[in-house]
């Protein structure tokens, strides 16, 4: 203990059952939230909404109510990332194309002169190739 008790107790012994009992108590229940918000701060305040920061990147709604991101809105909101807009001029980016074919990744990348590894096969997503994963942008 690392005080007495007011009582000057410095030690409990506790049977195994006690023990394991008193643990099990102040184990948190699996996937419960840590970290409690009271006050203004609490979930249902309020206020809260005029004293916490506002989300900046819109988010879409699914069934449920809960907030769904795409991937570049979660890189913008958790890393500051900002991949809808073209970091020289700021104009919006447009998806043009989604390529998978490694061959034509390979033509493409050839074509822009940019170098590179070549794309991952699928059985190399899962094995450890030592290839140079740095990213490089345009
Ligand atoms: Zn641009």
């Amino acid at each position: 203990m690392k005080r007495p008790f007011a009582d000057g107790t410095r030690a409990v012994v506790f049977s195994p059952g006690e023990f394991l009992g008193r643990l099990a108590a102040i184990i948190p229940p699996a996937w419960h939230n840590l970290t409690r918000f009271g006050g203004i701060l609490a979930p249902a305040a309020r206020d809260r909404p005029a004293v916490i920061p506002s989300t900046p990147v819109a988010a879409d709604q699914d069934p449920h109510g809960h907030r769904v991101y795409c991937w570049a809105a979660m890189l913008k909101r958790i890393f500051g990332i900002d991949l809808t807009r073209c970091p020289r001029c700021g104009a919006e980016v447009r998806k043009l194309a989604v390529i998978t074919e490694p061959q034509a990744i390979r033509q493409l990348l050839e074509h822009f002169g940019i170098h590179g590894p070549d794309p991952p096969s699928k059985l190399s997503a899962f094995t450890n190739t030592g290839q140079d994963l740095t990213y490089h942008p345009l």
